[in-house]
């Protein structure tokens, strides 16, 4: 039975003029027929204004998004085992107390969408990856491979910071066959920027996932796809979060299948 208690729902960020997620949220909760339910962008200028935004908003849930996926934590209630373990939330739900009190929870569920959309293209020899980048989205999919027993080295500009990464210039001699984006770089507007410095390293039994999803393809996977390898953007992924999302705000059995 669909609901028809009217829930709003929101991002929230701080400029949000190019997000994907008010026309997919708009489109699932008209597949859905809850036309009382509505999803806006609510751009915040900081963190700690979420209960403000939250109480104005009438927000039932929300996703969070650059930069306040980590900087958020400190203003909510709770946050789930795997929001805590990643140290970054991407969806929060709202509860209200009998006195009209707010409850946020966090989780994340870039998490578990990386991995349900990374899983059916793994093949036996994807068993070590290189993660380009070591923010959020970064720490996201570091979860997720250690879910899944891979090993991992994350890449970073900085690797002195980092025992669990190395620098750029010391890709060319890497073994590893799958290789995820999770940089800005190649994103639209610079969409001639790739963050692989060795495109002709790339083979048939490479695995490249790139979570931007504007442009689609990267730079990157054109030139992956050039070298035979298998390729992955980041739509899918970001379906799968918002779904995911949304069965936390509403309940499974609100989702539809797709
Ligand atoms: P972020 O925190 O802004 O950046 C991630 C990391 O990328 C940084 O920590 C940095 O690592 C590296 N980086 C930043 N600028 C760089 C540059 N100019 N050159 C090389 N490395 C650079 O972003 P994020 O929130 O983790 O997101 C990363 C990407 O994933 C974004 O494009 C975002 O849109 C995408 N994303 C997609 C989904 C999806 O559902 N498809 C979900 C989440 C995120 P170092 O300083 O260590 O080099």
């Amino acid at each position: 039975m669909l609901s028809i208690t009217e829930h709003s729902y929101g991002l929230v960020g701080k400029c949000l003029s190019h997000s994907y997620s008010k026309v997919y949220f708009d489109e699932k909760i008209a597949k859905l027929g809850m036309d009382r339910h509505h999803y806006d962008l609510l751009e915040m200028p900081t963190p700690d204004k979420i209960r403000d935004v939250s109480v104005k908003n009438n927000l039932s849930g929300f996703n969070v998004t650059i930069p306040y996926k980590e900087s958020i934590i400190p203003y909510l209630d709770s946050i789930d085992y795997s929001a805590n373990e990643i140290g970054a939330v991407n969806t929060v739900k709202v509860l209200r107390d009998a006195d009209g009190s707010l409850r946020l929870h966090g989780y994340n569920t870039d998490a578990p969408a990386f991995l349900d959309t990374l899983h059916p293209l793994l093949k036996p020899w994807h068993t070590d990856a290189l993660i380009l980048g070591t923010g959020g989205a970064a720490k996201a999919v570091a979860w997720a491979l250690r879910q899944l027993g891979i090993g991992y080295l994350f890449v970073s500009r900085t690797p002195e910071q980092r025992p669990d990464s190395i620098g750029y210039s010391e890709l060319k001699d890497s073994t590893q066959l799958l290789i995820v984006n999770a940089t800005p770089v190649g994103m639209f507007p610079n969409v001639d920027a790739s963050p692989w410095p060795y495109p002709d390293m790339l083979t048939q039994r490479h695995l490249c996932y790139d979570l931007i999803y504007n442009p689609s393809p990267t730079l990157f996977l054109r030139q992956a796809k050039q070298h035979e390898a298998t390729i992955q953007d980041g739509l899918a992924m970001l379906h799968r979060q918002a779904d995911l999302a949304f069965e936390i705000w509403e309940g499974e059995n609100k989702t539809e299948s797709n």
